[in-house]
């Protein structure tokens, strides 16, 4: 099959052209991303594969097509960016790579907490120059502290596991906790109480209509105050605004990201030699109490392994005639 890939960077080159080895489709990688401007990229493909900052809208997916498209293979876990109706609409079949490596994404977050809350990343900077004092390093220890997760599912449960390792109680809030979770000892509660109770709240739902700013102005003054917030999982999560005034009163004691909601105008690409044009990402950057990785949670050998072997057993499948195990279908 002619596969075009989009958003491909040389991670992507590497592990899917040797998951193709044997399959031997014909590759074509664009550093670009998908939008309606580059959808003429994939004219003849009948395979896209795109990833979590593309767009997949109504106006793309009828774009592609016309242009030939019959599977749209994300390489990524979340689809938020994919219209499922418009693809039904058009016979193209979505997959995505569900679970590629929780662990990944999870020690991510827990990398994030730590750097954040012993400051390693200031610590470094420091200590490159030549200063070894302490002052305004202060932590706290995790031993003993309240975390709470918002998600219970693959990712959010092994980051609760790891904090229970760390000697946290774990609260969580999920409408619909899997079995995994319910036997994991995490107390199970409302999203209010949780974050009344937790030293540490860290998001793990997914990005749909009704968890869109579910952390907003509201739910921040419900928030235990100095609380520590991480999001590893979309940056809509996140009302960025409010999470900004409430950093700046104290309300919010820190924050750990590496998702932002308008990421997909900056991130994966290299803006160092141009000032950003994003005042909230640039307000959000001069607070010392902000960590921001550049959505890197996946990034690990074992993880691009996955998505990669995953993506082409999709294709392979669709190429034979085979159901796709990992289809998408609108809900
Ligand atoms: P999952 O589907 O296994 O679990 C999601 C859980 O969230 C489910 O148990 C669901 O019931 C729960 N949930 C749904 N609505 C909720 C709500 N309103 N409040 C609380 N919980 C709610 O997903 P996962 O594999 O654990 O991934 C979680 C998210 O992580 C994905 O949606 C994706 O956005 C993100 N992610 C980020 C990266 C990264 O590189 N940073 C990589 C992979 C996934």
């Amino acid at each position: 099959m002619n596969i075009a890939v989009f958003s491909a960077k040389s991670y992507d080159r590497e592990y899917l052209g040797s998951a193709n080895t044997l399959a031997r489709h014909t590759i074509t990688f664009w550093d670009t991303r998908l939008m309606a401007d580059t959808v003429p990229l994939a004219k003849g493909c009948e395979v896209v594969c795109a990833f979590v900052n593309d767009r997949l809208d109504a106006e793309v997916i009828a774009m592609l097509a016309v242009e030939g498209t019959r599977l749209i293979a994300m390489r990524c876990a979340g689809y938020n960016n994919v219209d499922l109706y418009a693809a039904a609409a058009h016979g193209v079949t979505v997959v995505n790579v569900p679970s590629y490596s929780p662990h990944a994404v999870a020690e991510h977050a827990i990398a994030l907490l730590l750097t954040l809350n012993r400051r390693i990343h200031q610590a470094h900077d420091r200590v490159r120059r030549g200063d070894f004092t302490l002052d305004g390093l202060i932590g706290f220890d995790l031993n003993g502290k309240t975390a709470g997760l918002v998600g219970t599912g693959r990712i959010g449960t092994i980051t609760g596991q790891i904090l229970q390792g760390f000697g946290c109680r774990v609260l969580a809030a999920d409408p619909f906790p899997p079995a995994e979770a319910r036997a994991t000892g995490f107390t199970f509660c409302e999203l209010d109480e949780l974050l009344a109770q937790s030293d540490i709240v860290s998001l793990h739902c997914p990005l749909i209509p009704s968890t869109r700013h579910l952390i907003n102005t509201a739910r921040l003054s419900r928030l235990k105050h100095g609380a520590t917030l991480i999001n590893t999982s979309r940056g809509a999560l996140i009302d960025t605004t409010a999470v900004i005034d409430a950093l700046e009163s104290g309300q919010l004691g820190r924050l750990g990201l590496d998702v932002y909601e308008n990421e997909a105008c900056f991130f994966y690409d290299d803006h160092s030699h141009q000032p950003l044009p994003d005042a909230t990402l640039a307000r959000l950057l001069a607070h010392p109490n902000v960590l921001l990785t550049g959505h890197q949670g996946f990034l690990t050998h074992e993880a691009l392994t996955n998505i990669a072997e995953t993506t082409f057993q999709s294709v392979n499948d669709f190429a034979a005639g085979r159901p796709c195990a990992k289809t998408l279908r609108p809900s």
